[in-house]
């Protein structure tokens, strides 16, 4: 499992938040350096005192993964053959990896059975989250929880994760079901730590999606020009907006429910931006250059075609490219709200 995180022009990147390592972009305080290394201890004692526990307390029950959640899912997408064969939480290598306490500096993520969180890792979510600890936890569990997906069960290793970012449609069905898995196990975990204050499943996966875009948006506000973003990026990002609309729909009132929306992958693409490739290959949109009659999203939802171009204020595609250029993650929601009530 060694080096599994590379660095360089072959770099692989953790897909749920980094999409490069341009480090010299952020600097951080002393202060900021003292609150990165008391987190590092923090994610240590969750770790060690929490999280393998809690595998622990799974390892001995022999039901699907799903079914260790929430019995109710087994009435759901779930039990279908393309989530059925995911494993436990506890079928992870989890259990015997540990959080690393010395390389603030690191460049890799993971290293031989060790996390590491570096400076740099979590001074982007300082800046991002400020001194909201519980919701720096989250976004670290649920980070480590899609990881462990990718290498101890899809393949997602050291040999198969070099230049994987130009294979865009296989880390995008990979990242979605390790991204909903997570979710779904970090549920299971702050149930089973009464770590929740949402009232309900739909407040508590409203949380988690939100965790998600606002990690994905603390590594781009560090690293990237605002004014272009990697089409791959900007695909995930408008899947998690258009699931955080779904599951904000009124119909969706438990579970099961929540299940059935995220089960079912958003297809999502976009046209009118110009494409260039960069120097490793990927494929990167500009949100200056647009050409704007062409302007619209597509989206293949419950068996039908869907192409949503601008009709006057109401739906203007060209504000969803202006939210994603000025960061603004409120109006991005209520955009993917929009796409979720005209195919619904
Ligand atoms: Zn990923």
């Amino acid at each position: 499992m060694g080096g599994l995180f590379r660095t360089g022009i072959s770099s692989y990147e953790p897909c749920f938040v980094v999409q490069s390592l341009k480090r010299e972009n952020l600097v951080l305080s002393d202060e900021e350096k003292q609150m990165a290394k008391t987190l590092r201890i923090e994610l240590n004692k969750c770790f060690e005192q929490q999280v393998k526990p809690f595998l622990k307390s799974l390892a001995n029950k022999n039901l699907l993964w799903y079914e260790t959640i929430d019995s109710k899912l087994k009435q759901s997408v779930f039990s279908e053959s393309s989530w059925r064969n995911l494993p436990n939480l506890s079928g992870t290598y989890l259990l015997s990896d540990v959080i690393d306490q010395d390389d603030a500096l690191s460049t890799q993520f993971y290293k031989d059975g060790k996390w590491i969180v570096s400076d740099y890792f979590l001074g982007a979510m300082i800046k991002k989250f400020g001194d909201d600890t519980d919701q720096i936890m989250r976004a670290l569990r649920m980070f480590i929880f899609h990881e462990a997906l990718h290498f101890s069960f899809q393949k997602l290793t050291e040999n198969t994760a070099e230049g994987i970012g130009r294979f865009p449609k296989v880390l995008e069905r990979a990242d979605y079901e390790a991204d909903v898995w997570a979710m779904f196990w970090e549920y299971a975990f702050s149930s089973h730590y009464n770590l929740t204050s949402e009232k309900s499943p739909q407040k508590f996966f409203e949380a988690l999606h939100l965790s998600a875009v606002n990690t994905m948006w603390a590594f781009d506000i560090v690293e990237s020009d605002p004014d272009e973003m990697q089409l791959r990026r900007i695909i995930r990002y408008l899947s998690l907006y258009f699931n955080l609309a779904r599951i904000l729909d009124r119909k969706v009132v438990d579970i099961v429910s929540i299940a059935n929306q995220l089960g079912s992958a958003p297809i999502i693409d976009i046209k009118g931006l110009k494409l260039k490739a960069d120097s490793e290959g990927r494929i990167i949109a500009s949100f200056v250059e647009i050409d704007l009659p062409n302007l619209a999203i597509g989206v293949y939802h419950s068996n039908k075609v869907h192409r949503l171009g601008t009709f006057g204020e109401a739906f203007n595609v060209s504000n969803l490219i202006n939210a994603f250029k000025r960061r603004e993650s409120d109006s991005l929601i209520q955009f993917a709200k929009k796409i979720w009530e005209l195919i619904k």
